[in-house]
């Protein structure tokens, strides 16, 4: 690296830090007071049964003496809507995002998100947000690209000032194919393609457990293994020590035929990881059985997916240890 291009990385680090401690625009306040209707939907949407956030004679029996609302939701008060609400004023966030654009960091992914509650929020708290600038990182070579992590923290207050809880959100804005899996196919055009696939880093591992191992020890032997409970005969996937239907622990598997249908698929682009191959088509498959599984979708362009389609299985060993169902169009 020459002595200018220090001087201007350093530069426009010191730009960077500058927004340090900077406050994202005015206060936002939420569209409604924390409200019944929000709740209910939210708990209905997550499956929570916790009878405190909907029902008034257990809530005034509880600890809480009142209906609350669950703390998760949080972000849900002040949410900017399905098309956001314009902001008012300017945005420091804006400012910093077009000085990293112009400097070549367009990709962004999300990496962390913590949140801390100070207290239970009951129906008719109104909150509004402040957001801070709390850190802008130096450059990062990370493994989706060179590129600058900023955080951001959030402050949920209600009308008359209290803080009840706050919110740390991290993204990486990075330079797109400056990451290692661009590296390596940049190495790959002039390696032999062997040489690649050697260096090519393992899928990651599945977490194997009592309840699931049977289902990739079945793999590795290119049987496509169902849990079916041994009581009511509820067919369930992924694995897992009770039958949602009628609670028993006892089970079996089913060998399925590998045909399916296309319940849903996404095809994904980032973040990449390198032990794939992009654009990842991923499908919700529906066997012909009566369950569902994710997989790869393969042998297919993305653009050719159809919800409905035809498929059927197709195996993939991976690596000794790592074999996986795949998806392909049925009949071709
Ligand atoms: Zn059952």
């Amino acid at each position: 690296m020459t002595t200018t291009e220090t001087d201007a990385k350093q530069a426009f680090a010191a730009k960077l830090k500058a927004f340090e401690g900077r406050q994202i625009g005015p206060p936002e306040r939420g569209a409604d007071p924390v409200n019944q209707p929000m709740i209910r939907h939210w708990i209905e949407a997550i499956g929570d049964q916790n009878p405190v956030y909907v029902d008034t004679d257990a809530a005034a029996a509880s600890v809480h003496k009142e209906i609350v609302a669950p703390p998760v939701m949080l972000q849900a008060w002040v949410m900017r809507g399905f098309k956001p609400r314009p902001r008012t004023g300017g945005s420091a966030q804006d400012e910093l995002m077009a000085l990293l654009e112009s400097e070549g960091f367009t990709s962004v992914v999300a990496t962390n998100c913590e949140q801390e509650y100070a207290r239970y929020l009951h129906l008719g708290d109104h909150l509004s947000t402040t957001t801070v600038i709390e850190a802008v990182s130096g450059e990062k070579a990370t493994g989706l690209g060179v590129g600058h992590f900023v955080t951001t923290r959030v402050e949920y207050r209600t009308d008359d000032g209290e803080l009840v809880g706050t919110m740390r959100f991290r993204i990486l804005k990075f330079r797109p194919g400056t990451g290692r899996t661009a590296a390596k196919q940049d190495a790959g055009s002039q390696d032999d393609a062997g040489q690649e696939a050697k260096d090519r880093p393992l899928r990651p591992r599945p977490a194997i457990t009592q309840d699931n191992a049977f289902f990739f020890e079945g793999a590795k032997q290119h049987r496509l293994l169902i849990q079916r409970c041994a009581r009511c005969g509820t067919l369930r996937h992924p694995p897992r020590p009770m039958c949602a239907s009628c609670h028993s622990y006892e089970w079996d598997t089913l060998e399925a035929s590998g045909r399916g249908t296309v319940y849903s698929f996404v095809v994904n682009h980032y973040p990449q990881v390198p032990a794939f191959d992009y654009p990842l088509p991923v499908g919700l498959i529906q066997l012909d059985e009566g369950t569902r599984l994710v997989a790869d979708l393969v042998g297919v362009e993305p653009s050719d997916i159809t919800v409905g389609m035809a498929v059927e299985v197709e195996w993939e060993d991976h690596d000794p240890d790592l074999t996986l169902p795949a998806f392909r169009p049925a009949g071709r």
